[in-house]
């Protein structure tokens, strides 16, 4: 498809509108400073900005589509901008016949927006009608992103003054799954590192304690995320957990979660050490129970095998189970989502995260010419799983949407008896420093101002191990003096 620009340079914005439609499509784009005698061969969109007029000429296949909006005197730049967007989201959805469901808004956070509207002084209706006319998002997203915005105040609400979360990478992973956007590694190709990975680690940890200590920090959150942390043996991880414990002040934790993922790396042993070591919080995840889905994603686990770690988890006497699912995974059909969404709620865990697949991996695991029904076979099943957790009391308490997700979709952490996932929130939030350890850990510095500055950490883990002297640990170091500055501004 190609794009033509005239007298405009909105390339970043018209982009991620046509992505709305054609997620895995690509296109060229072109800048002009006047309309071209003839339109381009094929599938295009000429946006022009005209003397305080936007005109959009819009072709799909064998239809046009032309039209023409007139600015206010003393437009700015973003007005431009946002009625080009308009009249492409438009002339889109007209000619596709495709009606995104969250519209045209295409930020990543949409409870923030919930959360602004709300400091004008807008009522629930106010917004939602909001919503709609500036943005075009349909009633039930609207619903679901204020739903959202009340279930999580009240962990908002109650956030310790110089609190901050510590946040532990695990970057392995026991086979790698076919739709997997993360940067985590196979313990058969790289296992020999995580003797070292782990040593490391706890002297990162070391230091990281040493942030909190220096700075008066409140330790609030500790999350175990990855990757796989149950890849790790027993040993490893008791190391690990057993650091933090003695290093760290947990006398005002008010959360600890283990994501231990998938369910081939869970034991029983493994379960008790983190459950000893003072961890309340595990997710076990599936993301499918249909046994040919698992097979095409590359999951090497079976049904039983999840079943047997949620039963495992269970009898270890974990506060909060999480159970992972994705919708829109290749090869997977509303039946079978439907039938993996009864199978998780009928276990009643305190946690199900439900995701779209994201399609900047699926693009390798589908056509072009799929993209447009997989995004609605997805939506429909993301509808009817909200419907399903809606009716049997549980509750979305943080959501967020990544670029590339099929269908435009979002993530969503649904909690039931208010078992809110405080580092979830706080993260989606980002209302809360967190201090990363480990290969792929990015440190946010949360200004007062809602500035976030970021530290990160070298991606890969033998990256981390052969750099640790010279770039992880000089890294705290930054870290502290930063969050020095941004705790004395405030
Ligand atoms: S378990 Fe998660 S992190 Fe590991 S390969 Fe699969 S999607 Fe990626």
């Amino acid at each position: 498809m190609t794009v033509l620009l005239i007298s405009n340079e909105f390339k970043y914005e018209t982009e991620a509108v046509i992505k709305l439609f054609f997620p895995v499509r690509r296109f060229g784009f072109v800048n002009m400073t006047t309309a071209p005698s003839s339109y381009p061969d094929g599938d295009f969109a000429l946006l022009e900005l005209n003397q305080g007029c936007v005109i959009s000429v819009v072709r799909i296949g064998d239809k046009t589509l032309e039209k023409q909006l007139t600015l206010e005197s003393g437009f700015s730049d973003s007005d431009a901008e946002r009625a080009i967007c308009r009249l492409l989201f438009l002339s889109l959805r007209e000619l596709t016949g495709i009606y995104p469901r969250w519209g045209m808004l295409t930020g990543v956070r949409p409870v923030k927006l919930i959360y602004r509207l709300r400091a004008k002084g807008l009522t629930n209706g106010e917004i939602s009608r909001f919503l709609a006319e500036q943005y075009y998002v349909s009633e039930e997203k609207s619903r679901l992103a204020i739903a959202t915005a009340d279930a999580q105040s009240e962990a908002l609400k109650s956030l310790p003054k110089r609190g901050a979360s510590l946040y532990v990478s695990i970057p392995f992973c026991p086979s790698r799954c076919s739709y997997c956007s993360f940067v985590s590694q196979t313990v058969a190709q790289f296992g020999r590192l995580m003797p070292d990975y782990v040593r490391l680690l706890c002297d990162e940890l070391d230091a990281a304690a040493g942030v909190f200590s220096d700075l008066g920090l409140v330790l609030d959150t500790v999350y175990f995320g990855g990757g796989t942390p149950t890849s790790l043996t027993a040993e490893q991880l008791a190391l690990l957990m057993e650091k933090i414990r003695a290093k760290f002040d947990l006398s005002r934790l008010r959360e600890y979660t283990v994501e231990a993922g998938r369910p081939d790396t869970v034991t029983a042993e493994k379960l008790h050490v983190i459950k000893q070591l003072g961890a309340d919080r595990i997710s076990v995840n599936p993301q499918t129970l249909v046994p040919g889905v698992l097979e095409a994603i590359g999951r090497k686990h079976t049904v039983e095998q999840f079943f047997g770690a949620y039963e495992l988890a269970e009898k270890t006497g974990f506060k909060a189970i999480n159970v992972d699912l994705i919708a829109g995974l290749p090869t997977d059909t509303p039946y079978g989502y439907a039938s993996t969404v009864d199978r998780v709620i009928a276990l009643k865990p305190a946690n199900i995260t439900v995701h779209a697949l994201s399609v900047k991996r699926a693009a390798d695991l589908i056509q072009d010419s799929d993209a447009v029904s997989d995004a609605v076979t997805a939506s429909e099943m993301i509808n009817s799983s909200t419907e399903k957790l809606t009716s049997t009391g549980y509750v979305p308490y943080y959501l967020y949407r990544q670029k590339n997700q099929v269908g435009n979709l979002e993530n969503v952490g649904w909690m039931r008896d208010n078992a809110v996932g405080i580092y979830n929130v706080n993260m989606m939030e980002e209302v809360q420093t967190v201090i990363a350890v480990g290969a792929g850990g990015s440190t946010k510095l949360v200004a007062g101002d809602a500035k976030i500055e970021r530290i990160y950490n070298p991606k890969y883990p033998l990256e981390y191990i052969k750099r640790f002297n010279e770039t992880v640990l000089p890294r705290k170091t930054e870290a502290k003096l930063r969050l020095e500055k941004i705790l004395a501004e405030q």
